[in-house]
C-alpha cells in the first residue's frame, strides 16, 4: 500500500522538507542496487543527518508498521538495499563525517555514510593504515561495509571489515540508541553485541557511528603479475606460496575472459596469451618484502609461469592493481546483464571449484568470466547474460544452483563477502542448516518483533 500523505508529512517534519524524495522520477534511482536483474520502487527516500533523526524515523515506522530499508551507496551485490514495496528508504550518505582520528589509541571514528576510501585516506594522512579495501571502496560507505562485513583484495593477510570494528552506535528498530564496544584492545564484558550487528545486512538495526581500528602503515610493498597457460598451474602456485608460509597482502586471479575484458577496458598492457593471471603483492619490512617477492617469483616460475612482471614503481603497481579492481566493471561492459557471484571454498579445493565452474558454464551454454580472491578461496564467477532472455536466465539460475551446491559440498559457502540479501536467500537454509536458521530468526524477532527493518531479506 502506498505511504499515506499523513506519514509523509510526519517524515518531512522529522528530517526537513529538503531531505525527502517522493516523486517517481526521483525514486527510480533508488529502486535498485548493484545487483543485476532486481528492481522495486520504494514509497519514499529519506536522507538522515543525525542518529536522533534516525531514532525518530524508526519510532514512527515501528508504530505504523512501515518497512524501512537502510541504504548507503547502493553498491551491494546481493540486493540488500533493494527497497521492499512501498518502504521508506533510509539513506545515510549525508552522515559522512570523519569524527575523530585518535593517534594514541590507533582508532578512527566515522559516521556511516563516509566512503571507505575517505577512511583509508584519513588514516594514511597520519601514516596509519585501514586495510579493508572492497573493489567498490571509492563509492561504498563504511556503514554498508559493516552491514555486509565486506572483504576486499587484502583479506588474505589483513582480514575483513569485522577485524577492524571496535565499536558501533546502532539505532534499534524501536528507536533506542545502543553503543557497543570501546577503544580497549581487550573487553570481554558480556556478549559481543558488536559482532551481532556486523554482517546483519540492515535487518537488526541502523548503524549510526563506527569506531575502527587502524594499524601502522607497512614500510614497503612489491607488486607483481604472473601469467599461466593453465588455471591449474596458477592454483598450484597459490598453494605453493601458502605452503612456503608466505602470506601475501594480495593474491588475486583473473581468467582468460576477464583478462581480455579488463585489457580492452583499462588498457594496462596485460599479456593476452594466457589462461590465468595472478596479481601478487607483499608488504611489510623492506627486507622481508624483498625476500618474499623473490620467493613468489621463483614459485611462479617453478609452476611454469609464461611471464612474471614485477612493478618497477608505485605508478606501475597501482596500474596493475587497478586492472584487478576494474574486473567487474570491465565484464559489465560486454553484455546487458552481469550477474556476479561469490561462492567460496577452502583454499585446498580452489582448483577443483574453478574446473567445476568452467564445466557448469559449458554444460548450460553460458558465457562466464571468473576472477577473485584466490588466496581466500573466494571466487567471483560472473555470468555475462541478458535478463530479457528468459530461457537463458533460467539456465543461469540452474548453473548457480549447481555452483552453490558444489561449494557447500566442498565445505565452502554460498557467499564469501557479498551477503545474502534477496539474491541468495533461497540458498541460505541449505548452507546454514535448521538450527542456525531457527536461531537467526529468533534473534531477529527479539530485536524487531514487527519486522520493519529490511523485510524479506536474508531469511524473512
Ligand atoms: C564494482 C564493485 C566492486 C565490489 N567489490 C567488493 C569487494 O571487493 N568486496 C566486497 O565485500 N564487496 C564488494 N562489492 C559489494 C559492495 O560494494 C559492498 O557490499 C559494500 O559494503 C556495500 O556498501 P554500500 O554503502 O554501497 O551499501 P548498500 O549497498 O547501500 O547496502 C548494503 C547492505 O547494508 C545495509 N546498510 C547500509 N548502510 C547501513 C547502515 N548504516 N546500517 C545498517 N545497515 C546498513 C543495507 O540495508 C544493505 O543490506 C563491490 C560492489 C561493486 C559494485
Amino acid at each position: 500500500m502506498p505511504l499515506s500523505s499523513q506519514l509523509l508529512d510526519s517524515l518531512r517534519n522529522l528530517v526537513g522538507p529538503g531531505e525527502i524524495l517522493t516523486q517517481k522520477e526521483d525514486l527510480l534511482t533508488y529502486a535498485f542496487d548493484g545487483t543485476a536483474a532486481m528492481q522495486q520502487m520504494p514509497g519514499c527516500v529519506v536522507f538522515a543527518r543525525t542518529a536522533e533523526q534516525i531514532r525518530s524515523v524508526l519510532k514512527l515506522a515501528n508504530e505504523t508498521k512501515t518497512p524501512v530499508v537502510t541504504r548507503g551507496s547502493g553498491t551491494g551485490l546481493s540486493g540488500g538495499s533493494l527497497p521492499s514495496p512501498d518502504c521508506i528508504v533510509l539513506c545515510t550518505v549525508k552522515m559522512n563525517r570523519i569524527l575523530e582520528v585518535d593517534r594514541a589509541n590507533l582508532t578512527l571514528t566515522a559516521e556511516p555514510g563516509a566512503t571507505t576510501s575517505r577512511i583509508a585516506d584519513a588514516a594514511a594522512a597520519i601514516g596509519l593504515f585501514y586495510p579493508p579495501d572492497p573493489g567498490s571502496m571509492k563509492v561504498s560507505t563504511i556503514g554498508g561495509n559493516v552491514a555486509e562485513n565486506s572483504g576486499g583484495l587484502r583479506g588474505l593477510k589483513y582480514g575483513i571489515t569485522r577485524n577492524y570494528v571496535m565499536g558501533l552506535e546502532v539505532v534499534l528498530p524501536d528507536g533506542e540508541i545502543l553503543w557497543t564496544g570501546n577503544k580497549c584492545v581487550k573487553d570481554v564484558a558480556g556478549y559481543s553485541l558488536r559482532d551481532l550487528f556486523i554482517g546483519s545486512e540492515g535487518t537488526l538495526g541502523v548503524i549510526t557511528k563506527v569506531l575502527l581500528k587502524l594499524i601502522p602503515k607497512p614500510a614497503a610493498k612489491k607488486t607483481m603479475v604472473a601469467t599461466f597457460a593453465a588455471m591449474d598451474a596458477a592454483a598450484q602456485c597459490v598453494s605453493d606460496i601458502i605452503a612456503a608460509q608466505i602470506i601475501p597482502c594480495t593474491l588475486e586471479f583473473l581468467d582468460r575472459t576477464t583478462i581480455h575484458c579488463v585489457e580492452d577496458y583499462a588498457k594496462v598492457g596485460l599479456p593476452l596469451d594466457c589462461e590465468a593471471l595472478l596479481l601478487m603483492e607483499t608488504d611489510g619490512h623492506p627486507a622481508a618484502v624483498a625476500d618474499e617477492a623473490a620467493q613468489m617469483e621463483a614459485l611462479a616460475r617453478k609452476n611454469g609461469a609464461l611471464q612474471v612482471r614485477v612493478a618497477k614503481d608505485d605508478a606501475e603497481a597501482t596500474r596493475l592493481a587497478t586492472a584487478r579492481r576494474s574486473a567487474f566493471s570491465a565484464l559489465a561492459r560486454v553484455s546487458p546483464t552481469t550477474i556476479l557471484e561469490d561462492a567460496t571454498v577452502p583454499r585446498s579445493e580452489l582448483a577443483r571449484m574453478i574446473r567445476f565452474v568452467e564445466a557448469v558454464a559449458k554444460k548450460h551454454r553460458l558465457r562466464i568470466g571468473t576472477f577473485g580472491h584466490m588466496g581466500d578461496g573466494n571466487l567471483h564467477p560472473t555470468f555475462l547474460t541478458d535478463e530479457r532472455n528468459k530461457e537463458e536466465m533460467h539456465r543461469v539460475h540452474e548453473a548457480f544452483k549447481e555452483i552453490f551446491d558444489e561449494a557447500i559440498h566442498l565445505g565452502g559457502t554460498i557467499t564469501g563477502e557479498h551477503g545474502i540479501g534477496l539474491a541468495k536467500k533461497d540458498f541460505l537454509p541449505k548452507c546454514a542448516g535448521d538450527a542456525q536458521m531457527r536461531f537467526m530468526r529468533e534473534l531477529r524477532r527479539a530485536l524487531d518483533p514487527n519486522g520493519i527493518l529490511n523485510p524479506g531479506k536474508m531469511f524473512d
